[in-house]
């Protein structure tokens, strides 16, 4: 197509690739969710269908996007961890902070019927988004258990502030109970007062939601400390045949030589192949409510998360 005397202008748009070889985490954040929570009577303090709502939206940007290989939620955030070797969108940065921003929303939107049958959507719901490099993998861990702390500290707030409200305490009253206390004294608060245990609250608010992708040639499956929810664990691209289902196939290859099979040639083939280490790229999309502060067992059992 010929270029018309307008076209210059596109020489304005300058290039903003994300600096190459870094770790970039995107972070998408609910807009004005306090007001968004009360004109849609979320239970407070932990709505578990916007949570549940929050994961779907996330789980779909995993789709979309392979080299995010890790995804942390809590309350109207999520944190998405690109891998350092990603090459998408030529690493355009305003290119991948839109399109992970839009996904989101969209996502949001689309599936907030399935989680909130009984409540209609009253207005539409946005979210802002920010994407920040990291040069290491210690600056990684910290964000992830920066934001974590975060989920811990704003939870047991929340806890006790509700457990006052609903105690019917006001919300002038309730905010002056709890200024300048500690955690210690969140925690017996709860305890004297409301016979709860904090322990024992559900992980979920507790840890907040990850999401990770786990190899799918693994035979034994997600460890018991997967928690995997129905909507969010879904095998998302081909799957490579597990080790087991390779040596069942040269079990039953003929013994006597003869003409062989494409099937059983492209397996033998396989297996000649060393399999490529798992880099959290494809596989099935599993939620926990784990620590991600300390390195084990969650970072240990994952070293290409940090790759
Ligand atoms: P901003 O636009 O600056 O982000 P905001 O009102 O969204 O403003 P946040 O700091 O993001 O402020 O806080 C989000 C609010 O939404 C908090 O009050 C939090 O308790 C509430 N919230 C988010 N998710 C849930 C949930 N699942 N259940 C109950 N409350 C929630
Ligand atoms: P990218 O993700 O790179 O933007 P794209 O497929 O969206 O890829 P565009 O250059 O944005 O590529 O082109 C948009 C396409 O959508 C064009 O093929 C255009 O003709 C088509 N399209 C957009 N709006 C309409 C419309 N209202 N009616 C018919 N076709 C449309
Ligand atoms: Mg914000
Ligand atoms: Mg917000
Ligand atoms: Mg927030
Ligand atoms: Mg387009």
């Amino acid at each position: 197509m010929a270029n018309s005397q307008y076209e210059y202008v596109k020489s304005y748009e300058i290039p903003d690739p994300l600096m190459p070889n870094t770790f970039a985490v995107i972070r998408v954040d609910g807009h004005a969710f306090t007001k968004f929570c009360h004109a849609h009577q979320f239970e407070k303090p932990n709505d578990i269908r916007a949570l549940d709502l929050m994961n779907r939206a996330a789980k779909a940007v995993m789709q979309e996007f392979p080299d995010i290989v890790l995804a942390f939620g809590e309350s109207d955030e999520y944190s998405f961890l690109m891998r350092r070797d990603a090459s998408v969108y030529g690493r355009r940065r305003s290119k991948i902070n839109s399109t992970v921003a839009s996904i989101f929303t969209s996502n949001y939107v689309f599936y907030w019927n399935e989680f909130f049958p009984n409540t209609p959507l009253r207005y539409p719901p946005t979210f802002d988004s920010r994407v920040v490099l990291y040069p290491t993998a210690k600056e990684v861990r910290d964000y992830f258990s920066w934001r974590q702390v975060d989920t811990h500290i704003n939870n047991l707030h929340n806890t006790c502030y509700w457990a006052l409200r609903h105690d019917g305490e006001s919300g002038t009253e309730a905010t002056k109970l709890l200024e300048g206390t500690f955690s210690d004294n969140k925690n017996e608060l709860l305890f004297t007062r409301f016979k709860v245990n904090y322990n024992n609250l559900p992980e979920y608010f507790k840890k907040g939601s990850v999401l990770v992708r786990t190899d799918p040639r693994l035979t034994k499956g997600p460890s018991k400390r997967d928690v995997p929810l129905s909507q969010c664990t879904e095998t998302s691209g081909p799957t490579e045949p597990s080790g087991s289902a390779i040596a069942e196939a040269d079990l039953s290859a003929p013994s006597l030589p003869g003409p062989e099979s494409p099937a059983v040639a492209k397996k033998k083939e396989r297996k000649k192949k060393p399999l490529k280490p798992f880099d959290g790229r494809s596989g099935p999309i599993t939620i926990l409510h784990t620590d991600i502060i300390k390195e084990k067992p969650f970072w240990e059992e994952r070293p290409w998360l940090l790759e």
